[in-house]
């Protein structure tokens, strides 16, 4: 099977974390999304789905936030499609504006480089502002303060499968931090010095680095042929982040706070296009038990174009298995395989 997905499927449904009635005994969990007052629709579909499969069984709260005021309108809608509690939150601007130190010339010229080597959003300033928040800001919002886990969803997200359990219960019960769909390579361009200046930061901190990590995943040489590339050592695999079912006392170790701290200060952010989804990955694989890292084989997920796509009865209309030769790209940048050969199954 290319996409190394094995074969069957489990699911962790069981009386202990099938809902009780009317969705009580919840735990300390939000569903979380940054999104856009123009993506309305889009975020929409996505709650529909959601909601669908899962949260109406549940009714873990909402929260969105934006960094301009979310309308109205956007409100209205949005309630209209949940039982559960909806929260709209305004990101402060020490959070979302691009940092002191960082120098826009700079920024402009070494952009303009990057978007001519194809880095996509490389030009785009929010991209940029986006993807450090989503690395190293969103838990930090005061909304959050009294949450532990949330659930990232994105505007046109897709999700096909029934699932009767409390995913978040499970996380704690099973003392998992963090829980991927899919898994992806990225492209060199975007991160060339992400992890040179994550060397720099071990060298600092070797202390830091967890003793069951998944270093052999964050520096696999067994790269795809069409992987000609590198990013100074870094295989580029990465969960990828518009999905994350998480812990938020991660983020906010001593540990991954640094680590961030020192990423914002060598400024790639800005000037190279580092992603929320490396970064989080790179500080799980380096700093965290890599056992306590999940694969929800059994949460049928897509943003475009990507799927995780289980095998069972429980999902209806995800479409991957017998990919077209057009779609045959899909199956190389999935990085799963390496992940289950290093890490196991989890
Ligand atoms: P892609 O998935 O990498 O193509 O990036 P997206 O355009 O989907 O952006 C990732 C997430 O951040 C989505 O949830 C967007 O709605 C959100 N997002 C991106 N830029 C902004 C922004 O400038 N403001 C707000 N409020 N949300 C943003
Ligand atoms: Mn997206």
């Amino acid at each position: 099977d290319p996409t190394g997905e094995p074969e069957g499927f489990l699911t962790y449904a069981s009386e202990e974390y099938a809902p009780g009635p009317a969705g009580t005994g919840r735990i300390n969990a939000t569903l979380l999304a940054l999104v856009r007052n123009e993506e309305l629709k889009d975020m929409l579909s996505s709650m529909r789905d959601l909601e669908r499969t899962w949260n109406h069984k549940f009714n873990y709260p909402w929260t969105f936030f934006n960094d301009v005021p979310f309308t109205e309108e956007f409100k209205r809608e949005t309630k209209k499609l949940t039982k559960a509690e909806c929260r709209y939150e305004l990101i402060p601007k020490e959070h979302w504006e691009v940092p002191s130190w960082i120098n826009m010339d700079l920024y402009k010229e070494s952009t303009a480089i990057l978007k001519e080597n194809g880095v996509q959003y490389a030009d785009m300033v929010s991209y940029h502002q986006m993807c450090r928040w989503n690395s190293g800001m969103f838990y930090k919002h005061p909304a959050l303060a009294n949450t532990q886990y949330y659930w990232r969803v994105e505007p046109k997200v897709h999700f096909f499968c029934d699932v009767d359990y409390d995913v978040f219960r499970y996380m704690q019960d099973n003392n998992k931090t963090y829980g991927f769909t899919i898994n992806l390579y990225d492209s060199p361009e975007s991160v060339p010095t992400l992890w040179p200046e994550t060397l720099k930061f071990l060298a600092e901190h070797p202390d830091y680095v967890h003793e069951n990590n998944a270093m052999d995943w964050l520096t696999d040489k067994l790269r795809r042929p069409f992987h000609n590339k590198n990013a100074g050592g870094y295989s580029t695999c990465h969960f990828w982040s518009n999905f994350e079912i998480a812990d938020m006392s991660f983020w906010r170790s001593k540990e991954y706070e640094d680590y961030f701290n020192h990423l914002d200060r060598a400024g790639g952010f800005f000037y190279e296009r580092w992603g929320d989804a490396p970064v989080h990955s790179i500080g799980l694989g380096l700093f965290e038990d890599k056992n306590r890292i999940h694969w929800f084989r059994d949460i049928g997920y897509q943003h475009i174009p990507f799927f995780n796509c289980p095998n069972s009865p429980k999902c209806k209309g995800c479409v991957t298995g017998r990919l077209t030769d057009g779609e045959a790209w899909l199956h190389r940048e999935d990085c799963r395989p390496n992940w289950f050969k290093y890490a196991g199954m989890g």
